[in-house]
C-alpha cells in the first residue's frame, strides 16, 4: 500500500504551506494586523448585528451577500456598484477564486518577487503555472521591465502588490498602466493596505472603468482591525464577479461575518480611527531604522522592511527572546517588521538595539545578497532613495 503522501498530487509534493509563525510573544508584528482592538462602541454594534442573526442561523445566507457588497461598494466610492464588487473570506479566498475562474491547469500567472506570498501559493493550490517576474537591483520596477516581462510570458493573470508586501511600497501608476497595456488576461492588483498610503499615492480603482481586465483586490484585514472577522473583497467587471459565481462555494460567507462585516462598515470613520496613529508609528520605524544605520525604503504600508542586517535569521531570534516577533521574508539580510502602538514600537526598537548594531562601514560588507526569492542580485550595498511621489525605492550603491 502506498502513504497517503504518494497519493499527494504531483505539484504539490515537497511544497511548504504558507507558515508565519504564531507564537505567543507580547510583541507581535509579524502579520501586519493592527495593533489596536475594536473600540467598545464598535464592540457592541457587533454584539447586537450578531445576537439579530442568531436564531435564523436555521437558514443558509444570503448566497450573494448583496447587502454586503452593497455597503462596500458604498465604501470604495469611485462610482462602483454592487454587481462590481465580490466578497469572500479574505482577500486571499477572493483571489483563490480567481485563479479558480481565470487561472488552472495549462494556464500561468506572473508575480513580480518579492512580493506577497500567498499569491505563488494560491496558484499553485489552483494548478496555475507561476511564472517569477523579476524586479531591479532594490526591489524595483520599471514600466519597461514590466511590460517587457507580460509580453514574453503572456500570462492569464498577472498579480501586482501595491503598496507592495514585503517591500512598503506603492507601485508607480506607469508600471500599473505599461501592465494594462500589455496584458492578454486579468490584471489583479492587490491593495490590501491601500488605507495606510502617504497622501498622494493613487489608488487602481481610479482605473476601473476604463479597464475591463483590471481587477482590484481589498481587505477588511488590516486598516479596519477585522483580521479576525476574513472577509476580503474586490472591485471589477460585472463580468469578472458573474464568473466566480461559477467557482465559489454555495454561503461561502457565513450569516454571522456579513452581518458583522456590515457592522464594522457602518463605523468604518471610528474603525479607520487608528490608520493615522498607525502611520505615526510606521515613519517613526523608517526614521529609527534609518538612525540606526539599517536600509529602509519610504513605506506606503502599515509595514517597514528593513536591510543590511548580515545574518537575518540571528537578528529574528535575539528578537522572539526579547518577547518581540516580526518577519523572516525570505530574503537574506532583510526583515519586516508591522507598524502597531508606540509602546510596541519602543519595545521593537529597544530590542534591536540588543541584538543588532550595524557593522561600521566601509567593512560593513554584510552583503545584502538576495535570498531565494530574490535570486540573482549580486552583492552590494543598498540604500534608501526617495524618488518622486509615491515611488520610493531602494537602489544599490556603486561598489
Ligand atoms: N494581500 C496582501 C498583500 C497581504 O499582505 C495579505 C495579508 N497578509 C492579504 C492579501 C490577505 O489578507 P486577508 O486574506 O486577511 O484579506
Amino acid at each position: 500500500m502506498t502513504g497517503v503522501t504518494d497519493l499527494l498530487r504531483e505539484d504539490l509534493r515537497g511544497r511548504q504551506p504558507y507558515g508565519a509563525p504564531q507564537i505567543d510573544v507580547p510583541v507581535r508584528l509579524n502579520t501586519n494586523e493592527n495593533s489596536y482592538p475594536l473600540p467598545e462602541p464598535v464592540v457592541e454594534a457587533l454584539q447586537r448585528a450578531l445576537a439579530k442573526e442568531l436564531a435564523g442561523l436555521n437558514r443558509y445566507p444570503d448566497r450573494d451577500a448583496v447587502a454586503l457588497r452593497t455597503d462596500l461598494a458604498a465604501y470604495l466610492g469611485h462610482g462602483l456598484t454592487r454587481d462590481q464588487v465580490w466578497a469572500a473570506n479574505g482577500s486571499n479566498e477572493v483571489q483563490q477564486q480567481l485563479l479558480q475562474a481565470f487561472g488552472g491547469p495549462g494556464r500561468t500567472a506572473l508575480g513580480f518577487t518579492p512580493s506577497y506570498s500567498m499569491h505563488p501559493l494560491l496558484a499553485a493550490g489552483t494548478g496555475t503555472g507561476w511564472v517569477d517576474g523579476r524586479r531591479g537591483a532594490g526591489f524595483d520596477l520599471t514600466p519597461a521591465e514590466a511590460a517587457a516581462q507580460v509580453r514574453a510570458h503572456r500570462p492569464h493573470l498577472v498579480f501586482l502588490c501595491s503598496p507592495n508586501n514585503p517591500t512598503g511600497t506603492a507601485l508607480p501608476l506607469p508600471v500599473l498602466e505599461a501592465v494594462l497595456e500589455e496584458a492578454p488576461g486579468l490584471v489583479v492588483v492587490d491593495e490590501a493596505y491601500a488605507e495606510f498610503a502617504r497622501a498622494g499615492t493613487g489608488s487602481a480603482l481610479a482605473l476601473l472603468a476604463d479597464h475591463p481586465y483590471l481587477v482590484v483586490t481589498r481587505t477588511m484585514s488590516k486598516a479596519f482591525g477585522f483580521a479576525g472577522g476574513r472577509v476580503g473583497y474586490l472591485a471589477a467587471a460585472p463580468e469578472v464577479v458573474a464568473a466566480l459565481q461559477l467557482v465559489r462555494l454555495p454561503y461561502h460567507l457565513s450569516s454571522l461575518t456579513q452581518a458583522a462585516a456590515r457592522a464594522a462598515l457602518a463605523h468604518a470613520g471610528v474603525l479607520l480611527g487608528t490608520v493615522e496613529a498607525i502611520k505615526q508609528q510606521r515613519d517613526r520605524l523608517v526614521t529609527e531604522l534609518r538612525r540606526r544605520g539599517a536600509t529602509v525604503a519610504d513605506s506606503d504600508a502599515n509595514f517597514v522592511l528593513f536591510g543590511g542586517l548580515g545574518d537575518q535569521r540571528a537578528v529574528w531570534q535575539g528578537l522572539v527572546e526579547r518577547g518581540v516577533l516580526v518577519r523572516d521574508v525570505g530574503l537574506a539580510g532583510w526583515l519586516r517588521v508591522t507598524a502597531g502602538t508606540p509602546a510596541e514600537t519602543d519595545a521593537f526598537l529597544a530590542a534591536l538595539d540588543q541584538v543588532w548594531r550595524p557593522a561600521p562601514a566601509p567593512s560593513s560588507a554584510a552583503p545584502p545578497s538576495a535570498g531565494s526569492t530574490a535570486a540573482g542580485r549580486g552583492a552590494g550595498t543598498l540604500e534608501a532613495e526617495a524618488s518622486g511621489a509615491g515611488g520610493s525605492q531602494l537602489r544599490r550603491k556603486p561598489g
